[in-house]
């Protein structure tokens, strides 16, 4: 088993999703008492959510660069970043270490590329909707046709996730708003939606709806466990 290596803490209650999710998808692979091999350096959010909304993302990146090399040097194998939007960054963090780092628009990418899926809506922070780093490697890579919210309600998804997903606090209220979301860009011809911030699977995770919906944080996790279980098979 490989070790896998989480930048986490962004929020932490999506690391904390990471974690049981690794740690329940080895013990269904391997059983018995086997869990998974993890190395963890969990950041303060405060700090990373300052530089995000004053455009420091130089700061963020050397900020991360340096939880990166903490993780490959405790001797993990691979490294994730356990946040959508913090992929901004992910070319200066790959080129602060030598392992690989597993992206996580290409776990969404692969997956709906697999199930055929041509036209995605986007749900995610403001910077993960409206930015080219996470849209234009899933139009570039996997030829998909990204559709995301009107402003106002891109407004809506990226306050609800800093004001209460990342607090933990979860609203029967702000859920419903996001149903409504959802169902517009089914509107709008999308043919599944990318839950592609880390902590949306925590308030519609578990809605049954007339769509499929991607979570990021889970796609994340099971190309992880297929990287690290790929010697026990
Ligand atoms: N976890 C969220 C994401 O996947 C938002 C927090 C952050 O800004 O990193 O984008």
């Amino acid at each position: 088993m490989k070790t896998i290596g989480l930048i986490g803490g962004m929020s932490w209650e999506s690391t904390l999703s990471y974690y049981t999710l690794l740690n329940e998808g080895v013990k269904a692979q391997l059983g018995g008492l086997h869990s998974a091999k993890i190395v963890l350096v969990s950041v303060d959010f405060a700090e990373i959510e300052a530089q995000q909304h004053k455009g420091d993302w130089q700061g963020a990146a050397e900020l991360l660069a340096r939880a990166a090399q903490s993780v490959e040097a405790a001797g993990a194998d691979f490294v994730l970043i356990c946040t959508n939007t913090m992929h901004k960054v992910a070319d200066e963090v790959q080129q602060a270490i030598s392992v690989p780092l597993l992206h996580i628009a290409d776990a969404a990418g692969q997956a709906l590329v697999g199930d055929h899926i041509k036209k995605v809506g986007l749900l995610g922070t403001r910077f993960t909707m409206q930015e080219a780093f996470y849209r234009q490697r899933l139009e570039d890579k996997y030829a998909l046709q990204v559709c995301v919210p009107d402003s106002a309600d891109q407004q809506r998804v990226h306050d609800v996730i800093y004001q209460e997903l990342c607090l933990g606090k979860i609203n029967d209220s702000s859920r419903d708003e996001y149903l409504k979301i959802i169902a517009a860009l089914k509107a709008a011809g999308a043919q599944a939606v990318i839950l592609g911030c880390t902590e949306i699977a925590l308030l519609i995770g578990d809605t049954e709806l007339d769509i499929p919906l991607y979570d990021t944080t889970n796609l994340h996790v099971q190309s992880a466990l297929k990287l690290s279980l790929a010697s026990d098979q």
